[in-house]
């Protein structure tokens, strides 16, 4: 009877000590992955917060970030975005990883505009190729004093948009009155990077401060066009400062609808050519993070996806990336080409996401999204 006892008792301190230990070990990606699912989107994240859920466990964090994804998402929905470059090279800023500064000998040669037919051309080609939405980058420090381009590229948009894709474009810094302009021609969203964390930022660029990056992304979400807006790893930067990228775009007053992480590409030529390749790890971090503190934004896995494998890229999909760019380049340095992303849809049962164009103003579109999510069933 003595025995009896002693075992029962013993069996219950080790067992209420494991319970101890599964609440000890709950990470801060598992703890804040279920707030996000039961309370939706939230934008008042403190610093210390992000930087939890990127700190834990990287297997837990792929997890938690997995689950996130799936309640809010359509897992296996990936959406294809293609990038043009319509006008390459001879950029005043200095963007330290930017083979398009006209300040680095990287050999690019600058060109104009590209024409109508071309770029119409290239639209037509991304769509019969599994494309939704196609975007149209130039290389300029702002659109100020370039009335004649900015005025044809209001033309291709609308074209573009009238052969049923979603629009974006990436031209630097914006006024207001010319993001009203890119709206009224249909432009579904512009995209804005932040690159980096405020605190590293003037270590990447010096010529325009990371408050003008701001105002624009405000000009844009004011215009009614959906933002989207990432960074770069990979430029030296700490972790610290992934993390401080993370929390400024999760604690705007929306999300991004799109947030791209890409992973430097170095470019001969470039201050930042020297810089070591970044690992899968570290790319599966930013995506799961993301996708927890903004669980209804596109994440995007951007340049860089070139040089992972397919089962690399399965894991950022499964971490919560839910978007890639195709096409043999992204603006001027390669990417996987058509053939290979069609082989790797039909591997990983992955399907196209059909292209959205929600005419909602911001604030109506925001609130019907929480309703999907508190809706969802996962
Ligand atoms: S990233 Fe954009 S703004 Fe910066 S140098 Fe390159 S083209 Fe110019």
């Amino acid at each position: 009877m003595l025995l009896i006892r002693s075992l029962r008792s013993r069996l219950q301190r080790s067992s209420s000590s494991y319970a101890f230990s599964t609440a000890a070990a709950a990470s801060a990606a598992a703890v804040q992955s279920e707030r996000t699912i039961r309370e939706g989107p939230r934008n008042d994240w403190s610093r210390d917060e992000v930087k939890g859920i990127y700190d834990s466990p990287v297997l837990d964090l792929l997890f938690h970030g997995a689950q996130v994804h799936r309640h809010v998402h359509k897992f296996r929905e990936v959406q294809q975005c293609t990038l043009l470059s319509i006008k390459t090279g001879g950029c005043s800023e200095d963007c330290s990883y930017c083979p398009q500064s006209s300040r680095y000998d990287t050999g690019l040669k600058a060109q104009r505009l590209m024409s109508k037919d071309d770029v119409l051309q290239a639209a037509k080609k991304a769509k019969d190729a599994g494309s939704t939405r196609f975007c149209m980058g130039a290389a300029w420090r702002d659109t100020v004093g370039r009335k004649t381009n900015f005025n044809q590229i209001l033309d291709y948009v609308k074209e573009i948009r009238e052969m049923g894709m979603e629009v974006c474009c990436t031209l630097g810094m914006l006024e207001k009155q010319q993001a009203t302009e890119l709206k009224k021609a249909g432009l579904t969203a512009y995209n804005h990077n932040l690159d980096t964390s405020r605190e590293y930022y003037p270590n990447i660029i010096t010529t325009r401060s990371y408050d003008e990056r701001l105002e624009t992304l405000q000009f844009v979400r004011e215009a009614g066009i959906s933002i989207c807006s990432g960074g770069i790893i990979g430029l030296g930067e700490a972790e610290e400062d992934r993390v401080g990228l993370l929390h400024t775009l999760a604690t705007l007053p929306a999300h991004p609808e799109s947030v791209p992480i890409n992973a430097l590409v170095p470019v001969k030529g470039t201050p930042l050519q020297d810089q070591k390749p970044v690992e899968i790890w570290e790319m599966i971090r930013m995506i799961a993070t993301a996708r927890i503190v903004m669980p209804q934004a596109m994440v995007r896995l951007s340049a860089g996806r070139v040089r992972f494998s397919m089962p690399e890229q399965a894991l950022c999909f499964l971490a919560g990336a839910n978007s890639i760019f195709t096409g043999e380049k992204l603006l001027t340095t390669a990417n996987n080409d058509f053939d290979a992303d069609r082989l790797m849809f039909k591997v990983l049962g992955l399907t196209p996401k059909a292209p959205s164009f929600s005419e909602q103003p911001p604030e109506m579109a925001a609130e019907s999204q929480e309703l999907a999510v508190a809706s969802s069933s996962g």
